[in-house]
């Protein structure tokens, strides 16, 4: 029998930084992490293992992190949980060699799994959603040696960056079916900007096929994928069909242990705790709230869920940080082009009921434009008219743009008004970022005062 401190089950995006934390905010404590797998994928990373990086061994989170930090690493499944809280038995995690660990304060970063999607035919051969699973990984990577034609379901994020990764290097069809009307509509929003339109234009000018607007209905073939049939009645070829959509928490254990869980995950206060005031829970598995509305959010980022475990590992003895809810901040790069967001879209705000004043501007991410490395970068900005707070931000341009959205998320965190943002402190320089004088996110802010005024 084992025993510690603080035990953390998961060690990927939230259980490292969680137990990272606890070490940390309690140096003297003992701490384990335990999961189930021998490597840990950088989740994030999985789409450039099918281009890029070539392997899912280049791909991989390093040990190193918990020695460096004194946390000791256990490699098994925990099948079973007793939370003393609700179970008269000892706190103990049973694992699935039978060995027991017993824990004086516990943090569940179980994480989630993909969805498998009411679509008729979904368990045929050579239909893969995206397990964060190193031989998985390898066996598709092994299967697309011997495909033509590939599928890609979802046109978001996970979908445009697979389906750029898989062309590269590769004599392949490649074809992304959307039920929206346009690629990343499901983050930018509908008619949101520029930067839906340009991702799909570089997707194509690629030879990537875009089919928006419709859905898959049925999964052709005998026992492997041949084709997929779609809502609008046609059919495209398929060897292969990669999901790119939804993914459920990970609740099992939780809810077999007694905790409350709900259609959201977990549930946790705003301190990451638990129905067990012993146990914490955070990232994909835990339930989230909108930072905006305070309604429940489906969101599950590993930007999300790095912050929820430095709340959860903070609080474990004594409660010092609270979760403010989920801002929400994307970004991918294409080639040369980048597009993020932080917070609403235009639409999604005004979906929420939020009357809205936006603020655009664009300038080059050096002065003078002719410095080498340098992009053009638009930005727009949303401000909620009641109070003059920014809700979102939605950036194009460059590599600099992977930080001007956290900039972004930075001010609406803070709820910076425009005012606020206008009169900025940036830090600039020639050779790293725009001119002062056209700086595009105070202008951009400038540009809504001057609405918010008419
Ligand atoms: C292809 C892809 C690309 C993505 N890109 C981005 C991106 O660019 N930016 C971004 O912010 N987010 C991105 N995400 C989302 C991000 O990956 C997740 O939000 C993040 O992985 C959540 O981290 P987590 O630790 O909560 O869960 P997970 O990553 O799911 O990890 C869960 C951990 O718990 C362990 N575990 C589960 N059950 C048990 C058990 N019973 N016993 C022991 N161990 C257990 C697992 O083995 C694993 O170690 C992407 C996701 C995917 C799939």
């Amino acid at each position: 029998m084992k025993q510690a401190d603080v035990v953390v089950i998961g060690g990927s995006a939230a259980g490292i930084p969680a137990a990272i934390t606890a070490r940390r905010h309690y140096p003297e404590k003992s701490i384990i992490l335990i999961r189930k797998e021998k490597q840990v994928l950088i989740p994030c990373g999985i789409p450039y293992i099918f281009g890029t990086l070539g392997k899912p061994e280049n791909n991989l989170i390093s040990d190193s992190v918990l020695q460096d930090n004194n946390i000791e690493l256990v490699v098994d499944e925990a099948k079973e949980l007793h939370a003393k809280e609700l179970d008269p038995k000892e706190k103990k995690v049973v694992l699935a060699s039978g060995e027991s660990v017993l824990y004086d304060k516990l943090i569940l970063a179980t994480g989630s799994a993909p969805l498998a999607l009411p679509i008729p035919g979904f368990d045929k051969k050579n239909v893969y959603t995206i397990k964060k699973d190193v031989q998985y990984l390898q066996n598709l990577l092994n299967a697309l040696e011997n495909v033509k034609n590939l599928v890609i379901l979802g046109c978001g994020f996970i979908g445009v960056e697979f389906a750029d990764e898989c062309k590269k290097n590769r004599d392949i069809n490649v074809t992304i079916v959307e039920t929206l009307d346009q690629c990343l509509q499901i983050v930018f929003g509908e008619g949101a900007c520029k930067c839906c339109q340009e991702i799909e234009d570089y997707l194509t000018k690629k030879g990537i096929t875009i089919v928006t607007g419709t859905k898959i209905e049925k999964i052709l073939g005998d026992e492997a994928v041949t084709a997929v049939r779609l809502s609008n009645g046609k059919e495209i070829q398929a060897e292969a069909l990669i999901v790119g959509v939804g993914v459920s928490p990970n609740v099992d254990l939780a809810q077999k242990a007694g905790l409350a869980v709900d259609k959201w995950g977990i549930v946790v206060d705003t301190t990451m705790r638990t129905s067990d005031p012993n146990i914490f829970a955070c990232g994909d598995c835990a339930s989230k709230f909108s930072f905006f509305t305070g309604k429940p959010s489906s969101l599950r980022l590993a930007s999300i869920a790095t912050t929820e475990a430095r709340i959860a590992g903070a609080n474990l003895y004594e409660i010092s940080r609270k979760n403010p809810g989920v801002i929400g901040v994307f970004s991918t790069a294409l080639g040369n082009l980048t597009v993020a967001i932080a917070g609403m879209s235009e639409k999604g705000a005004k979906q929420c009921g939020f009357d809205v004043v936006t603020g655009e501007a664009e300038a080059s991410d050096r002065h003078p434009a002719g410095m080498p490395g340098a992009s053009k970068t638009w930005v727009k900005l949303i401000f909620n008219k009641i109070n003059g707070e920014l809700i979102g931000g939605a950036v194009r341009g460059g590599p600099s743009v992977g930080e001007l959205v956290n900039t972004i998320s930075a001010c609406i965190q803070n709820r910076m008004r425009a005012n606020d943002i206008a009169i900025f402190q940036t830090g600039t320089h020639p050779a790293v970022t725009a001119s002062p004088i056209v700086y595009p996110l105070v202008t951009a802010a400038e540009m809504a005062l001057k609405s918010m005024r008419g």
